[in-house]
């Protein structure tokens, strides 16, 4: 017998579980620990509620956690309540799926501003994250702005954008649907640094803006290179681009109040406000030989009282576990951070990739286990009852599948019209959902 921890829930622990217990079957024993006592990392927190079919694949994930052999610890954090080094004495192998909850930081004057938020900040607060509950995101201002190219960012301005009717039959949590419902912002300025061609924004996100009931796109013709140039693009990026130009060709429905502003060529140097954020100045930059961003000292002003940096993320330091500053993950070789202990999904390789990315990088890292610890080979390590009576000593309240269950019902209990359930917010409601 072997006993696997797997350390977070989100896709990248949920691919890993379930490819370790192909491999093994019966001969291994796997536990997938999460800070919450409720699962499935960003699928929860970070995929937009309004998003509800990627949210499905959550399916397949349950199919996993009910499957014999494989166990959820949730209300555990690894690196707090008990050490990685302390899992490798309990189990045979310690698979970190911990994901790149932290925001980038953009390291310009006035970042700290109130009124400047990171995404994973804002994207918490509509999806019921615990840690960003009490955000309260400025919206009383008319201008918001959104820095960065890739989908985060257009999550950040659609839902900024979207009436309330458009929520319908998403879980955006209940205070930032009112809170939005409310909102003064007319303008989103979306600002990057480069130009069309070199965006991260897949064609499904992109072509939906153009459908929005109260919000136009805008973006500047100018800024496209020759249409010859896009015949260079993979496939995606040519489709994503063709969204972007028909948009520059669509003059603005003059019926939609609210505007969403493509800024290329576009870079943050400071963020400025009396006390707060009121403006950013922003650098025009032009591309040079090898495609970075080049300043050209030109500068102007974008007013926006909610700033949203949306450039990226990066996995926390965990105790002991060697770690890339660069990359902003755990320092690994093909998923093996050293013995016995490996990295998955987001903290394997960054925070790049679609939720399916996370499968073969989840099966990899199985067949690299396997590899050195052969199916058939077995050691007396405890496992789950070992990692228990440890957390019991400690005075830390973990919970179970039942309870990640029962947490769900409730959840979906309390749905109010137009959503499937009302989420909690508050870690402490979900242990009082659970009568502790
Ligand atoms: C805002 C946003 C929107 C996205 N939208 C889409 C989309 O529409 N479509 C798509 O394909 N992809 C989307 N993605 C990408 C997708 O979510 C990721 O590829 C995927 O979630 C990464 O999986 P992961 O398991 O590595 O990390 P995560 O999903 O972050 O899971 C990490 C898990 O580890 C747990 N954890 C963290 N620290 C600890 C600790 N110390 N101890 C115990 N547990 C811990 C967390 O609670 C979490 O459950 C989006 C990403 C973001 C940020």
């Amino acid at each position: 017998m072997r006993h696997f921890a797997v350390v977070g829930s989100g896709p990248a622990g949920f691919y890993t579980a379930e490819a370790l217990g192909k491999a093994y079957g019966e001969q291994a024993r796997i536990d997938i620990i999460d800070r919450y006592p409720v699962p499935y990392g960003l699928i929860r927190f970070g995929v937009a509620p309004d998003h509800q079919s990627l949210k499905a694949v959550s399916k397949r994930y349950d199919k996993v956690a009910e499957s014999p052999g494989v166990d959820f610890i949730g209300n555990v954090t690894v690196g707090r309540d008990v050490a990685v080094e302390e899992l490798l004495e309990l189990y045979d192998g310690v698979i970190l799926a911990i994901g790149a909850p932290h925001d980038r930081k953009l390291g310009i004057p006035g970042e700290d501003l109130p009124g400047v938020v990171g995404s994973a900040e804002f994207v918490g607060w509509y999806n019921g994250h615990p840690d960003f509950a009490d955000l309260n995101p400025p919206l009383d201002g008319t201008h918001a702005a959104v820095i960065g190219n890739g989908n985060v960012a257009l999550d950040c301005a659609r839902i900024l954008s979207k009436t309330r009717a458009e929520f319908d039959g998403s879980d955006i949590v209940g205070h930032a649907l009112e809170a939005l419902d409310g909102a003064a912002i007319r303008t989103v300025t979306i600002l990057g640094r480069r130009g069309p061609h070199q965006i991260a924004m897949t064609p499904k996100e992109l072509g939906e803006l153009g459908h929005l009931e109260a919000a136009a796109p805008l973006v500047e013709g100018a800024d496209f290179p020759p249409l010859q140039a896009d015949d260079a693009l993979e496939p995606g990026q040519r489709k994503s681009i063709n969204i972007l130009r028909e948009f520059a060709a669509t003059a603005p429905d003059v019926s939609k109040p609210k505007r969403m502003i493509f800024d290329f060529f576009a870079r943050p140097v400071a963020i400025e406000g009396d006390g707060k954020a009121e403006r950013i100045i922003v650098e025009r930059t032009e591309l040079d030989e090898s495609g970075a961003a080049r300043g050209t000292g030109e500068t102007y002003e974008v007013p926006a009282s909610l700033v949203i940096s949306a450039i990226g993320y990066s996995s926390p330091h965990i105790d002991g576990v060697p770690y890339d500053e660069r990359g902003g993950k755990f320092r690994n070789e093909g998923g093996r951070i050293a013995d016995r202990l490996y990295a998955v999904g987001w903290a394997r390789r960054g925070p790049t990739g679609t939720i399916g990315t996370n499968r073969p990088d989840g099966y990899e890292v199985a067949e690299l286990v396997a590899a050195e610890m052969p199916v058939g080979s077995s050691s007396d390590r405890r496992g789950a009852e070992g990692l228990k009576q440890l957390l019991e000593q400690r005075g830390v309240m973990a919970t179970d599948y039942d309870d990640w269950r029962k947490i769900e019902e409730t959840e979906a209990g309390r749905a109010r019209p137009g959503s499937p359930r009302e989420k909690f917010v508050r870690a402490e409601d979900w242990l009082a959902a659970l009568g502790r």
